[in-house]
């Protein structure tokens, strides 16, 4: 490498002394900014953050023009920690420090005791290091037992008796997280959760350039973007966030779920391992929306705690479960392609299940339940986009009539096509789904299984647990309830005051 290696050499490069100094973090991270968007002001600004376009990337935008400390509030899988992640493609390339400095001094204003007696010592022979963005991206989970020590340091009474320093001097502290990201990005993720005496450190840090470890007065002017993230009932409520390190942070950006089906699936597409080796993967896009509105709708239903949220995650760990499943199939039966179907997604329950936090009434059903409903909604309404009006008697009345189909999630394409062929009036629906007779036999099973889901999700044919499709059970009269009156609560609470 062309770099300077030595502070005098680094005098006469474009890391001039001039150039260094009144370029702080935030300083960077702005001129950088500003130079992506007048290149192409069309081009995202953050590869890979999908449908925050119009919401979520302006106000970052925003508040990095304004060289603010911000914080990110959404729920999980909301890409926060992506989000911050991608910040360092906002820094230069290459920041030059004074070699071996734990906290990547400038090499032109050391803060350090160490380095301020090396450059005296040396001088223009200092040794200069480089730093890469991502050197310069420390990011922490906040919990309640973070310590002083973790994040701003500790006085080591080793490093002292060594050196034979006095305890308290700069140079027996053993540094922390914050002062590793000097000249750099720090990210705290959860921030509500940092206990209330850290967030002080953390703030007076900030403010005074100061701090106390164990009694013993600490100077340390930093240099460093404050980044954070948190739930935002977490971040809003009462006495969870000191009211002056709050003061300090300069914008509150909410995040969101994809607000449409297809950004979701823009989503699941980009971040679920979909690219296996040695099969041929066709993911149909009717098995996409299903997976893709489980999400949704569990976000939506009142059996699932809202305050969590339902993650990103739910149906991109799906996706791979369900790919997993396909393949299992495929090669089992000896199959070149990989077509996932409806039966698989059922199959992928483990991949959904732990993502959910369920409210009392889930609780009282059961994960397996609940999900089982949410996928079978999902078909419902999947099935509707492409079939809602078509006349599919034909098929109910073979059902009706006594047909019986088994479609196993781990039966071969060939012989359940066999089979699927002599339910009159099936095959020919699935000109809907693109699918006719000259597709592969993986994909039209897909198909025609994808059809007998939708209708077993409303309702108008059975399916048992082994995955027997056959006649609906018809449906019972409406029994009179005459203990219930549905007009109103079973018990009225007391009207609250104000
Ligand atoms: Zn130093």
């Amino acid at each position: 490498m062309g770099f300077p290696r030595t502070l005098g050499e680094l005098r006469q490069s474009p890391f001039s002394e001039q150039r260094l100094h009144s370029r702080r973090v935030k300083d960077e991270l702005r001129e950088n900014l500003i130079a992506k968007i007048k290149i192409r002001s069309d081009a995202p600004v953050f590869s890979g953050i999908v449908g925050y376009d119009d919401t979520v990337v302006p106000q970052i935008i925003n508040a990095i023009l304004s060289r603010h400390n911000f914080i990110l509030l959404g729920l999980r899988g909301q890409a926060k920690s992506r989000i911050l992640r991608a910040l360092t493609s906002l820094l230069d390339p290459q920041l030059p420090y004074i070699a071996g400095c734990e906290i990547h001094d400038d090499p032109y204003s050391p803060i350090c005791r160490r380095c301020k007696e090396e450059v005296t010592r040396r001088g223009d022979d200092t040794p200069i290091a480089y730093l890469t963005p991502d050197d310069r991206y420390v990011e922490k989970l906040a919990t309640p037992d973070v310590t002083i020590a973790d994040l701003i340091g500790d006085i080591d009474p080793i490093k002292a008796a060594r050196g034979g320093h006095e305890l308290g001097s700069e140079m027996t502290v053993h540094y922390g997280l914050l002062p590793r990201a000097n000249r750099g990005i720090f990210a705290i993720n959860e921030l509500p959760d940092l206990a209330g005496k850290i967030q002080v450190g953390l703030f007076n840090i900030m403010q005074e350039g100061d701090v106390q470890i164990k009694g013993y007065p600490i100077r340390l002017p930093l240099d460093v973007a404050l980044v954070f993230s948190a739930n935002p009932e977490d971040y809003t409520a009462r006495g969870k966030i000191i009211t002056p390190l709050k003061d300090r942070i300069g914008s509150e950006i909410r995040t969101h779920y994809p607000a449409s089906l297809e950004e979701g699936i823009a989503i699941t597409t980009q971040e679920a391992w979909v690219r296996r080796d040695g099969y041929e993967l066709h993911v149909p896009k009717y098995v996409q929306e299903v997976i893709e509105r489980i999400a949704f709708s569990a976000r939506e239903d009142k059996k699932i705690d809202k305050r969590s949220g339902v993650s990103q995650r739910l149906p991109i760990s799906c996706t791979e479960n369900v790919i997993s499943n396909a393949e299992r199939r495929a090669i089992r039966h000896g199959e070149k392609l990989v077509v996932p179907r409806i039966g698989d997604v059922y199959a992928a329950m483990p991949a959904i299940t732990g993502k959910l936090e369920l409210e009392y009434e889930g609780e009282m059903k059961g994960a397996d339940h609940v999900v089982r409903e949410l996928i079978r909604n999902a078909v419902a309404k999947t099935y509707d986009n492409y079939f809602k009006g078509a006349d599919m008697q034909q098929i109910v009345q073979w059902f009706d009539l006594g047909g019986e189909i088994q479609l196993a999630d781990t039966a071969g394409a060939t012989e359940a096509l066999q089979s699927l062929r002599g339910i009159q009036g099936l095959m020919e629906k699935l000109v809907k789904l693109n699918v006719g007779p000259k597709d592969k036999p993986e994909t039209q099973v897909s198909a025609a299984e994808f059809v007998l889901e939708g209708l077993h999700a409303h309702k108008r044919i059975g399916r048992n647990e082994e995955r027997v499709f056959k006649a609906g059970e018809k449906p019972p009269k409406p029994a009179e309830k005459p203990f219930e009156r549905e007009d109103q609560p079973p018990y009225r609470p007391r009207r609250p005051f104000n």
